[in-house]
């Protein structure tokens, strides 16, 4: 069914972008322990061997000249999580020495969602942005949520406010609003269930309302909208790395090898998913390949993933269109290195928005479970 609109902020005037003081999300350089001494991050024999088992599962994307500079870093990060009681939790968007050396779990949002309920350790350190800290911080409101770099934010996340959402409540009394887990807690807390995409139909589809608010992917709200009867009302937000690949750019790939496979987010354009072979979230996309091993794959998503796909495949051949993420690419080996030593930065949800928050992210979780 064609979206029946879409709304942005040109839509409500000024009010928009303001939400209320206190329903911001803080992230606070607060150190609760003492810092660390920095350790060492000399290249020796001790640390070659110490590290190999770790080079194994990176050696088809790492080169073994850039691995001596990464590895102090590793040997370092991974001891220091056992003295900190910390776990880190890493996005399929981190590079792979990350997502593959140094992350006790790594997944896609809604997997992280689910496992940082899980997990025991005092401390998060959450590998990903800021939208994905603050939800660790909503279902884990007695642990300490550190993000090596607070500044990585996210174009879905910035486009909304919750006083965007209250004038849409206005606009559109008794329909029922889905918000995609790309939003910040002030969000989340004016919402009646949250979505990743790897679950967005099935949630929009358990409302059984004949309309949705469903926001702020206008994409992914296309995506959901063409495979349900359900009324969809979406908003303009846009990721800036799906938004950027066109269908012509995926013709071209397939026009230079037609046995080519084309998998694709649905965070794209529809001229893109048009022309995919199969779309899904980040985990069905990965599963997809370990499923049918092509032999040429062009992933439409964000470049790391190919990579930690590679690291895992090294048989399934990448012919990657490359769109990075600069929001996820401020995440690096030695900002993990000092917020762990720093224990910074500390992200902090007011107690009354992460209330509110944590029912839209638990309805959202239980509907799965
Ligand atoms: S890839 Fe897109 S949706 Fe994901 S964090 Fe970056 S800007 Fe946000």
């Amino acid at each position: 069914m064609p979206i029946a609109g879409i709304y942005g902020p040109d839509d409500f005037g000024p009010v928009h972008g303001q939400p209320a003081a206190h329903t911001r999300s803080r992230v606070s350089p607060a150190v609760r322990a003492p810092a660390l001494p920095m350790p060492s991050l000399e290249w020796t024999p001790e640390v070659e061997r110490s590290t190999a088992h770790l080079y194994e599962r990176v050696k088809n994307v790492v080169s073994p000249v850039e691995w001596p500079f990464m590895a102090p870093y590793i040997k370092a990060i991974n001891e220091l999580k056992k003295t900190r009681d910390a776990v880190i939790l890493a996005h399929n968007y981190q590079t792979p020495e990350i997502f593959h050396c140094v992350a006790d779990i790594g997944g896609d949002s809604l997997q992280l969602a689910v496992e940082a309920t899980k997990v025991k350790s005092s401390v998060i350190v959450q590998c990903g942005v800021h939208f994905m800290a603050e939800t660790s911080k909503i279902l884990n409101p007695h642990k300490t949520v550190l993000i090596p770099d607070s500044r990585a934010g996210c174009s879905l996340a910035s486009s909304i406010t919750g006083a965007d959402v209250r004038l849409l409540r206005e606009r559109f009394p008794g329909v029922p609003v889905v918000a995609y887990v790309n939003t910040s807690a002030d969000v989340k807390a004016e919402v009646d269930i949250c979505c990743t995409s790897s679950n967005a139909l099935q949630v929009v589809e358990s409302l059984n309302a004949p309309t949705v608010i469903f926001l702020p992917d206008q994409y992914l709200a296309k995506y959901v909208a063409s495979k349900t009867d359900v009324k969809i009302i979406a908003w303009k937000g846009a990721c800036e790395v799906h938004e950027r690949f066109t269908g012509d750019e995926l013709r071209a790939y397939r026009e230079a090898d037609p046995s080519v496979q084309i998998i694709a987010h649905p965070e794209c354009p529809p001229d893109v998913l048009a022309e995919a072979d199969f779309t899904g979230s980040t985990a069905h996309m990965i599963n997809w390949v370990r499923d049918k091993r092509p032999r040429r794959l062009v992933m439409i998503t964000e470049c790391s993933m190919a990579d930690n796909v590679r690291a895992e495949l090294p048989d399934v051949e990448m012919v990657r269109p490359c769109n990075l993420c600069p929001h996820m690419k401020r995440i690096t080996l030695p900002k993990i290195l000092e917020s762990l030593i720093y224990l910074r930065e500390e992200v902090t949800v007011d107690p009354l928005i992460a209330e509110k928050a944590r029912r839209s992210v638990e309805r959202m979780i239980n509907l799965k479970n």
